[in-house]
């Protein structure tokens, strides 16, 4: 029996899949205190495991610094990650003295979990609420211009607030290691082998385990009409003129439909609702997908995973460049359509080619099928258990970089005696004319390179 030690963001798509991990540790003998907030007290409570309340650890935001978490901002997010690990050192200092943990069991985006298992020396490992993201799989990811710029201004100010960690004895190999999957570290993916991108690049370090649901229920579609159903998940759902198209589009169509709208809308500042169309703050998800015949998604990897397990295909609209990857995946597997145009037509026009088209709602079973042949919170927790682990075979990750580093020197070597030509040739302020192109186009073909050789390398195993 070990004692187990959960730590996870305040976020429902990060606590969520946690649960029912917890309630399989405890269902087996092991204890589990789970270091989370009061707004998660009772489902946490609920799974058997002891509730820890962070809440007083909680910084107090500005306007500008809420903002950029709700806009989902990596600097944002890092920053605040960076001041609660800070404030809760003592309390946590404590915590690891007196309950002992023999595993830390810590969301991928918790700084606090991962920093003090390494401080502590306590096998650690991540839950990974999204896909597992690595220099392959991070390429379905797209960030915008403001983003990558976002991310760029946001580095010096990160870089202080790491500095501080450092000199209260944190260990870490900077920003990217507290932020990325990599291949020695025992993760659980809440996601199965066959929709991870790029699954065979991670190492046995990954448990693929499927979607962590508590919902046993099988999909049963079986009514008089279609139905669609719609959520913008938990974070930024504040859309009401999104909510408002969607009622449009609906409102004459035969089918009925829920609509999930969060805490933060006035609902009768949707007006007066068709016959056909319901809004709550809030549901039970899993039920409702079950019977969905559509889901209309921002596509938060649980929202999508739910879907699929619940085998309802979707209309897919992202709001994020995490997001994206996951409606990207869907989009590849056939399971759903991305909408394009988010006019009222634009959403009817969706909503009826999904209904339409029986081969999404296959490509939603399929996937269900898988999803529900995973290990599951079983294979979770036997994971959490075991860990730490080992690994054998081939690390795609250091062999890709192996392959990039080679095309890299021999590429700038070129690329270098022809800058220099033209330097001396047509002369040296004219160099940018060559050297900007050969830097866009190293990043361009070292990641068509990166590609081929996975290919070789899968073919590799495969014999
Ligand atoms: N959820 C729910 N009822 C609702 C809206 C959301 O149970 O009315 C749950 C949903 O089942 C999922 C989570 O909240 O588990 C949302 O997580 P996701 O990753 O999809 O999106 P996020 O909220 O993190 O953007």
């Amino acid at each position: 029996m070990k004692k187990v030690a959960f730590f996870c963001i305040p976020a429902h798509g990060h606590t969520n899949p946690m649960l029912p991990v917890a309630a399989e540790l405890v269902r087996r003998g092991n204890t589990v205190r789970f270091y989370s907030f009061n707004e998660f007290k009772s489902k946490i409570e609920a799974t058997g495991a002891e509730f820890i309340s962070c809440d007083s650890y909680l910084p107090e935001l500005t306007e500008k610094e809420e903002s950029g978490l709700k806009s989902v901002s990596t600097t944002e997010m890092a920053i605040q990650d960076i001041r609660i690990t800070l404030a809760m050192n003592d309390f946590l200092r404590d915590e690891f003295q007196s309950f002992k943990p023999d595993v830390v069991y810590t969301d991928s985006a918790c700084f606090w979990g991962k920093l003090n298992a390494w401080k502590y020396d306590v096998p650690m490992v991540v839950s990974t609420s999204t896909f597992a993201f690595n220099q392959l799989s991070s390429q379905y990811m797209k960030n915008s211009p403001r983003e990558l710029a976002g991310l760029i201004f946001g580095l010096p100010k990160v870089s202080r607030e790491l500095n501080k960690l450092k000199a209260y004895g944190f260990k870490f190999k900077g920003l990217f290691s507290l932020i990325q999957s990599d291949n020695d570290t025992d993760s659980v993916v809440y996601t199965s082998r066959r929709f991870q991108p790029y699954a065979e690049s991670f190492s046995d370090h990954y448990a693929f385990v499927g979607p962590s649901v508590f919902s046993k229920i099988e999909p049963n579609k079986e009514k008089t009409r279609p139905l669609v159903y719609i959520s913008l998940g938990t974070v930024i759902n504040d859309r009401p003129e999104f909510y408002g198209k969607c009622i449009e589009a609906l409102k004459d169509m035969d089918v009925d439909a829920i609509i999930s709208c969060g805490n933060v809308i006035d609902r009768e500042a949707l007006g007066v609702l068709p016959k056909n169309v319901q809004v709550y703050p809030y549901v039970n998800q899993l039920d409702i997908l079950s019977k969905a015949d559509v889901f209309i998604t921002h596509c938060g990897m649980n929202s999508v995973s739910e879907s699929l397990y619940m085998a309802a295909p979707m209309v897919l609209y992202p709001q994020t460049n995490e997001q994206q990857a996951v409606a990207r995946r869907t989009m590849e597997i056939g399971a759903g359509i991305m909408l394009t145009d988010d006019s009222a037509q634009g959403i009817r026009a969706a909503v009826q080619s999904i209904l339409d088209n029986d081969t999404y709602r296959g490509s939603a079973e399929k996937c269900s099928k898988d999803f529900r042949s995973c290990s599951g919170t079983n294979g979770a927790a036997e994971f959490i258990e075991n860990a730490p682990h080992s690994s054998n075979g081939i690390d795609f990750i250091k062999e890709l970089s192996k392959a990039n580093g080679k095309f890299q020197c021999l590429y700038w070597g070129i690329a270098m005696a022809i800058i220099i030509l033209v330097g001396i040739i047509i002369g040296w302020k004219y160099v940018w004319i060559v050297g900007a192109p050969a830097g866009i186009l190293s990043t361009l073909i070292g990641k068509s390179v990166q590609k081929r050789q996975y290919k070789s390398l899968i073919e590799k195993m495969n014999k």
